[in-house]
């Protein structure tokens, strides 16, 4: 996709006001500039709970919350400006909530190793430091991780800006996917909240003590440690891995009870058909992946019966759904090759790692994801004495999990806006952009822009129990908003077209969030070049 196109005098001098703004403001002045109230006046609210947009309205922030919207026609009620308020023009914008990305994983940097980030520390420094930017320069302003603890947080929060962020605790079960691909003995460690059945106790790894992985210690561990949702898995494999050990019905059950009764939502890794009706079972809360792994080939636009009776029950009970279309394409486009010169990728991503990337050593989960598919390929056809390493087709799930979410999105299920960035050590995953990719997917299957609003704002909220704080352009409500120059429910390019994003009453300027300034650099040249 071709970027946007900004010529002219006046964008290019607001540009590079922008940009000096952002060399001269310092961290220490923050602190002045939350206590300073922001008004954003005569500006379009777009909000999920209203049922129209709200004109020419003027927003109050105060200490990171919105303490007044009024409109014209209210004009007595408006409150009287403070001195010194910073004030935005909102005319021909649009003021929507800030988007929630509810799954993510924050622990690594996509498509690198712990070793790798060790053996390239500047290559990483440089990348976590742009990550958390990249999700706000898309618009997210909330993220949930779905498997961290309070280390991770820490050091994720250690960047600034950052998104809010807050992390559901992972209830693997005892070497269980995804624990499987963490080495022994470390995985016992960093999964401070797995679960370990009955019938594993005589194989307890040392140290361990049966009775804190239990699922009712498991939750009240968690929740002491601050996390605010549970993330558990039913999961028998892929690649050629095909007989992990999954949860039995009681201990995912016990796990659901106990979560309700602390106020943690339950979240399921569920891609199969087995899995998503493991989950309806046990009564999880939300699904978190798109149904691609069943026996039958739906029709281009409908799932099968088997899928459809899995949906059913999904829209019934009102259990929350992430597509994760993406997750698909994070996969096959590692055999694209051209992905790395993608030019949205300097956006989001710092240069040196996406040279990084095409480096052999970059490249070594494409050749691990080449190696299954070539194996797989090698099983089924003995006899050729050649197997070339080709892109994975996943066509077939593609079109199973865009069926399911079009009938979903037809039958106004609870759909639930998650990226699962990164979804594999894949670099195709890119943060932020991943999202505006996912919401392609979307749209491509039948989803409205209206319902990806929605699901991205008010029903991401409500699935954390954050909708008291974010999710909605509210009085009381946390300062996280975007101005958008379209209308989000009318085309996802307004994610695309983010002026200023404001994060807890602190006003962003888009460019300043870019992963390379020579790129905006160049292109003010080019504008310059114009006046
Ligand atoms: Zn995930």
């Amino acid at each position: 996709m071709p970027f946007r196109k900004t010529g002219g005098r006046r964008a290019g001098v607001s540009r590079l006001a922008a940009l000096s703004g952002f060399w001269i403001a310092s961290a220490l002045q923050w602190a002045e500039v939350l206590a300073q109230e922001l008004r954003i006046e005569h500006v379009t609210v777009v909000s999920p709970e209203r049922p129209g947009a709200l004109q020419n309205a003027d927003v109050t922030v105060r200490e990171g919350r919105i303490t007044a919207i009024s409109t014209e026609s209210s004009g007595n009620n408006a409150p009287t400006r403070a001195t010194g308020a910073q004030t935005l023009d909102g005319r021909r914008l649009y003021l929507t909530p800030g988007l929630i990305d509810s799954h993510v994983h924050l622990s690594f940097i996509p498509g690198m190793t712990d070793e790798q980030e060790r053996a390239h520390p500047d290559i990483a420094r440089t990348a976590r430091e742009q990550i958390p930017r990249s999700y706000l320069y898309f618009g997210f302003t909330t993220l949930i991780d779905l498997i961290s603890t309070p280390e991770g947080m820490k050091r994720w929060k250690s960047h600034d800006p950052v998104p809010d962020t807050y992390f559901c605790g992972g209830a693997a079960l005892m070497d269980g996917y995804p624990m499987n691909y963490f080495p022994k003995p470390a995985r016992y460690s960093a999964w401070p909240y797995m679960l370990i059945e009955q019938q594993a106790v005589e194989a307890l790894p040392p140290g361990a003590k049966a009775a804190e992985h239990s699922p009712q210690a498991v939750i009240e561990r968690m929740k002491a440690d601050g996390a605010i949702c549970v993330k558990t898995f039913f999961e028998r494999g892929f690649g050629g891995v095909h007989d992990l050990p999954v949860p039995t019905p009681e201990t995912i059950k016990s796990l659901v009870r106990a979560a309700h009764a602390a106020g943690l939502p339950v979240f399921l890794h569920a891609n199969s058909d087995e899995a998503q009706i493991f989950g309806l079972d046990t009564g999880v809360d939300v699904i978190a992946h798109g149904l691609w792994n069943v026996n039958d080939t739906p029709a281009p636009d409908a799932p099968t019966p088997g899928m459809r009776s899995i949906l059913d029950r999904v829209i019934a009970a009102r259990v929350g759904w992430q597509p994760t279309i993406q997750v698909l394409y994070g996969l096959q486009d590692l055999f694209d090759a051209g992905f790395l010169s993608d030019p949205r990728l300097p956006r989001v991503l710092p240069r040196s790692l996406i040279d990084w990337y095409g480096t052999s050593e970059g490249q070594w989960f494409h050749d691990a994801v080449g190696g299954d598919v070539a194996g797989s390929a090698a099983a089924a056809h003995a006899a050729d004495s050649h197997v070339e390493v080709a892109r994975p087709d996943l066509s077939v799930p593609i079109a199973r999990v865009k069926a399911a979410t079009r009938y979903l999105a037809q039958h106004r299920a609870r759909l639930l806006f998650g990226t699962d960035t990164p979804s594999a050590p894949t670099y195709a995953n890119p943060p932020g952009l991943n999202a505006w990719l996912e919401m392609h997917r979307l749209i491509d299957a039948g989803v409205t822009p209206a319902q990806i609003f929605e699901a991205a704002t008010l029903r991401n909220a409500q699935a954390v129990k954050l909708d008291h704080e974010i999710g909605t352009v509210e009085v009381g409500k946390r300062a996280n908003l975007l101005l958008l120059r379209a209308d989000p429910r009318q085309t996802i390019q307004a994610y695309d077209e983010v002026v200023k994003v404001i994060v807890g009453g602190r006003v962003l300027d888009r460019d300043e969030l870019a992963a390379d300034p020579r790129f905006f650099a160049s292109e003010i040249t080019r504008e310059l070049t114009a006046l």
